[in-house]
């Protein structure tokens, strides 16, 4: 059945996300939360509309999680049998070198996301486990919608590393990209806004949330982007270093005396803002920055500098600069960051107008003067419809 609500599923390894949203009108019929999945306390959150329910319960696995996410549609509503969903959209994060597109999972399809693991050994197994429950208890077509999709065109010399050719072949090291539904779907949804064909618009994407990353994106087509093998490379994050000296890892390996393992942790969950300040949210960052705070100013002033450096390396990447468009979490409320990070750019085309940056909104709007040649924007990012709106274009 076709047209319906499709079920969006988002499997981490210790949380599921899903969310039931009607494609076409990007109406959330309900959404939820699972927490704390194989740990001996556990929480499901599931609303509907403007109500929250909240249950304090263990979900062993991934299985147990998919129980819970059925009882809770049948406890709260909506009645997914009267309701008839079309298809369950799963987000998975790695589709390595060989899905540049969504695609119907089928065993066959399964097994190839499951050897991906090395490649997202954080990531994948968790969607094949949330993948594997579903699938048992929705008969339905269940369709993946990868994260590399987007970059999976990039020019080869913007995906290859400078390392030896035969290594990086046998063990499928490039550049692949992540979050790249979202800056796809940002892309488009800015082109709609200004009225003109995303074909016609070369534009700088910072898509920043707790993860963050930045693209550049010529008439539709991504040929740059941040985050690389892993989503550890690129923009300073929440609590990810992005971008350092290669050999950090073994400096911190031989002369700090840290395990691998510890290497990898200090990297991707104590680095960032959060390695830098001691906070990761950017609404705590700028209220220790009004008292005052210098570590707090001087982690957004890392943070911003990096922004910046990308900026202007994607704006020459694209020869020709029409937008720059602000997403995610921080990007789409931070009026702060936004303006550091273009900030005395006006010879560069470039020029905030602060009230508008200033504004508050859930809505796209466009925050430069009406005299800059380049627009900026906030574009709020859906990833659940657009998830959701690539499923039912499969199955459809
Ligand atoms: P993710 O999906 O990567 O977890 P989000 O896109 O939801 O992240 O962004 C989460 C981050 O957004 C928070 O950690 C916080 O830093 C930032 N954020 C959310 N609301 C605000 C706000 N009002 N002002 C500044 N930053 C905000």
């Amino acid at each position: 059945m076709t047209g319906g609500p499709v079920l969006v599923i988002n499997s981490g390894s210790s949380s599921l996300k899903y969310q039931l949203v009607t494609p076409d009108s990007a109406d959330v019929l309900a959404s939820g939360l699972i927490e704390q999945i194989g740990e001996p306390s556990g929480r499901i959150t599931h609303t509907t509309g403007s109500h929250s329910e909240t249950e304090e319960s263990p979900v062993v696995d991934h299985g147990a999680a998919l129980s819970a996410l059925r009882e809770q549609f049948d406890r709260h509503g909506p009645d997914l049998d009267e309701v008839g969903i079309a298809a369950v959209g799963h987000r998975v994060v790695h589709g390595g070198p060989d899905f540049s597109d969504p695609v119907i999972i089928d065993d066959a399809v399964l097994t190839e996301i499951e050897a991906l693991s090395p490649l997202a050994p954080l990531h994948n197994p968790a969607a094949v486990a949330g993948i594997r429950a579903a699938r048992a208890r929705f008969a339905v077509p269940h369709v993946a919608v990868f994260d590399t999709a987007f970059f999976a065109g990039l020019p080869e010399a913007a995906k290859t590393y400078a390392i030896d050719r035969e290594l990086a072949a046998e063990h499928k090291i490039r550049k692949y990209g992540f979050h790249g539904t979202s800056h796809e779907y940002v892309s488009h949804q800015a082109a709609t806004e200004l009225g003109v064909p995303v074909e016609d618009l070369n534009m700088v994407i910072f898509h920043l949330g707790n993860g963050a990353s930045a693209s550049a994106v010529q008439g539709g087509r991504a040929i740059e982007t941040s985050m690389g093998l892993t989503p550890l490379q690129g923009l300073v994050m929440g609590t990810r270093s992005g971008d350092i000296d290669p050999s950090i890892y073994m400096f911190l390996h031989d002369v700090a005396r840290l395990s691998v393992t510890e290497v990898d942790t200090v990297l991707n969950k104590q680095s960032g803002v959060k390695g830098l300040c001691g906070d990761n949210d950017f609404r705590v960052i700028e209220q220790r920055i009004d008292r005052g705070d210098p570590g707090a100013r001087a982690a957004l002033a890392v943070y911003v500098h990096r922004l910046r450096h990308y900026l202007g390396a994607y704006a020459f990447a694209l020869g020709r600069l029409d937008l720059v468009v602000f997403t995610a979490g921080v990007g789409e409320n931070s009026s702060l960051v936004r303006a550091e990070a273009t900030r005395g750019l006006a010879h560069f085309g470039l020029e905030l107008d602060e009230d508008r940056n200033a504004s508050r909104s859930k809505d796209s709007r466009i925050i430069s003067t009406d005299a800059s040649p380049v627009t900026v924007m906030v574009v709020p990012t859906n990833e659940e419809l657009a998830i959701a709106r690539k499923a039912q274009n499969l199955v459809g």
